[in-house]
């Protein structure tokens, strides 16, 4: 069944929110994208959300015509309040607080404002983020509890009926590779590793069978340790 609201996916171009614009494009008539432009230390990964956008409509035509606009939105201001490891040249460690330096306070929280502020405007009714629990980054904005929180905020906030749609939240790594499958099969397992991009470092220089990256940061860590631990299980689809 397709869902007439339409949908806003608030991607990077990275691995999840990629898999989240499938997992829209399969259930939604109109999806259109939002990245954000916070001062990150490399462009690379809005280089990737135009890619992983052009082949996902050159790949699968029954989403090409679902595939709308997509939107950028300037936030460089955030990013020079929120100065973090992602946006400043910093080590990546962790903090007195337990959290990653990767953390960048209120990010998610500012996403979903700007996304939710232009879903408005565009007549969207759904907000999906790639957002999820089980993959230990420890990020305390990524947690259901307070995305929840987030959604009655907005409605609140802005009188919508604005649902929020987390479709990892509940996923491994290594099951966000088998829902990939599930939606789209190898070929979206294929376009995923050779044009999404999460290195936190930007690195691109080699094609590994992950993806692109150092693979060594905490980003690439954990999308290796997806990966092999998917590979492991014989590549599986999720179980719808
Ligand atoms: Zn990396």
């Amino acid at each position: 069944m397709i869902d007439q609201a339409g949908a806003l996916v608030l991607f990077s171009g990275g691995q999840d929110s990629s898999v989240c614009l499938a997992w829209a494009l399969g259930r939604y008539a109109r999806v259109e994208t939002v990245g954000f432009d916070y001062g990150q230390r490399h462009s690379i990964e809005l280089e990737a959300r135009a890619a992983v956008r052009t082949r996902i409509a050159e790949r699968f035509p029954a989403w090409a015509p679902r595939l709308g606009e997509d939107h950028v939105l300037e936030m460089r201001g955030f990013g020079a309040v929120a100065h973090s490891a992602l946006t400043a040249d910093r080590a990546i460690e962790m903090t007195s607080k337990g959290l990653p330096s990767t953390f960048v306070p209120g990010r998610n929280l500012a996403f979903f404002v700007y996304a939710a502020a232009l879903a408005d405007r565009r007549g969207l009714g759904a907000l999906v983020g790639g957002m999820c629990e089980t993959d230990f980054s420890g990020y305390p904005d990524c947690r259901q509890d307070t995305l929840e929180a987030m959604q009655v905020a907005l409605n609140l906030g802005m009188a919508q009926d604005f649902v929020i749609e987390t479709p990892l939240m509940r996923l491994t790594k290594a099951e966000t590779w088998a829902l990939a499958k599930q939606l789209g099969g190898e070929a979206l397992v294929e376009l995923i590793v050779d044009e999404s991009h999460t290195c936190y470092l930007g690195e691109r220089g080699t094609l590994h069978p992950w993806g692109y990256g150092c693979g060594t940061c905490p980003a690439c860590d954990l999308r290796i340790r997806g990966w092999e631990a998917w590979t492991a299980q014989g590549r599986p689809a999720l179980r719808p």
